[in-house]
């Protein structure tokens, strides 16, 4: 008899996520690393002070599962202040080890094996991974290149009655677009019109550019009853090794996060949640300058990335953008992603993984604008000196 293979079945043909093979790449070949998004300078100083005293004040036990009061506070006046959204903190937030637990934990509380779930393409790699765990049906609405805007009319074909939920993410990883209030209203309707329960990924709500407003799509009317926002402190506050996230929404849609996560997690670092209330109280203008600060590296990369030839897509919100490898003779991303590092000494993210087809998204490649400016600066003196074409 064979021995059966270790890896259950929910995970087959999953690859292993690669954010971390090429932060690894970058590491073992002494490239600029813009791939991985995250950043090279940490977050508010009187944040980590605040962290440093829960340790000495004794916050080191677990804490409740839910989170602890003065977290669960603090995210639902952040909603409050930046969106107008009205929470009870006892029962319609939920603290999460990051957004990441918090997207596994709604489809597992959420989404029974078979049930179909539209979600917008590129999709953030844990998406997929977990909604194949789950058992999932996959329905892709794709945002196409070069502008990477809704396809109203193919989410229109996507959303029936059938569907469990539509999983959003904006502003959107990879692709930079931040759904409009017109597209965000289509999206409302077919929710509505089709009872359809929507998770919504809003981890990028405060890097948005060019004067651009984030909206929730929790602010739109009827939504509030059907839709459970996920978010955390990682990118908006430059700690994305903390892990802090928070799930919101209706108390039901809560309890499910929260059915999932005492059995996975069971509760999130005690010490981490006063200083993450902290952030959300008393730092609640980081994120802007952080935003402005960003903007400038965004237009610094995308300035480089076409002088070397590689026409980005400049993204509205978010940490990255896009550029299309073809036109220098690359039809692989993945292939000029590992050539990279060699022929310039700088790590990208091919996007082909992020697709449910990968010849959707072969020609693309991710750069994050993230790190310091002189790490930027540098990366794109490599790119400028390098032999880029095929
Ligand atoms: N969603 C998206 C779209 C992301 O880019 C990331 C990466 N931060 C996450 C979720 C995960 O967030 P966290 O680090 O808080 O788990
Ligand atoms: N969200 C970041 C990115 O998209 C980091 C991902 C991760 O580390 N899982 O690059």
């Amino acid at each position: 008899m064979s021995t059966p293979a270790p890896l259950a079945r929910r995970f087959h043909g999953i690859e292993p996520t690669i954010f971390s093979a090429m932060s690894a790449l970058a590491l073992r070949t002494g490239s600029v690393n813009l791939g991985q998004g995250f950043p090279d300078t940490d977050g508010p100083a009187s944040v980590l002070e605040r962290a440093r005293t829960a340790i000495d004040e004794g916050r080191n036990q677990y804490a409740p599962g839910i989170g602890v009061p003065e977290l669960r506070e603090a995210v639902a006046r952040h909603q409050a202040r930046h969106h107008g959204i009205d929470l009870d903190p006892a029962t319609e937030v939920v603290v999460t080890t990051g957004a990441t637990e918090g997207i596994a934990c709604a489809l597992l509380g959420l989404v029974d094996p078979g049930d179909e779930v539209v979600l917008l393409e590129p999709a953030y790699d844990s998406y997929d991974a977990m909604l194949q765990a789950v058992g999932a049906v996959r329905r892709p609405v794709t945002l196409r290149a070069p502008d990477h805007r809704l396809d109203v009319e193919a989410l229109r074909a996507a959303v029936h009655d059938g569907t469990r939920l539509i999983l959003l993410n904006t502003p959107h990883n990879p692709t930079g677009t931040v759904l409009t209030p017109e597209e965000l209203a289509v999206v409302a309707e077919l929710a509505i019109a089709h009872d359809v329960l929507v998770v919504t990924d809003e981890v990028y709500e405060h890097l948005v550019y060019d004067g651009r407003r984030h909206v929730p799509i929790a602010t739109l009317p009827g939504m509030a009853e059907r839709t459970l926002t996920l978010s955390s402190l990682g990118k908006s506050w430059s700690l994305t090794g903390w892990k802090v996230g928070w799930a919101t929404g209706p108390a039901a849609l809560v309890g499910a996060v929260l059915a999932a996560k005492q059995w996975t997690t069971f509760t999130s670092g005690s010490p981490l949640q006063p200083a993450a209330a902290h952030a959300l109280d008393h730092e609640s203008d980081f994120p802007t300058r952080l935003a402005v600060d960003l903007q400038r590296r965004r237009d610094l990369l995308c300035a480089g990335l076409a002088d070397a030839g590689l026409t980005p897509h400049v993204p509205e919100g978010t940490y990255f953008t896009l550029t299309d490898v073809a036109h220098l003779g690359w039809p692989d991303g993945a292939a000029f992603c590992a050539a990279l590092p060699e022929r310039a000494g700088v790590v990208a993210v091919p996007m082909q993984g992020f697709y449910a087809d990968p010849a959707t998204g072969r020609h693309l490649v991710r750069w994050a604008f993230c790190k310091d400016e002189p790490v930027v600066v540098d990366g794109l003196r490599r790119l400028a000196a390098a032999e880029l074409r095929a």
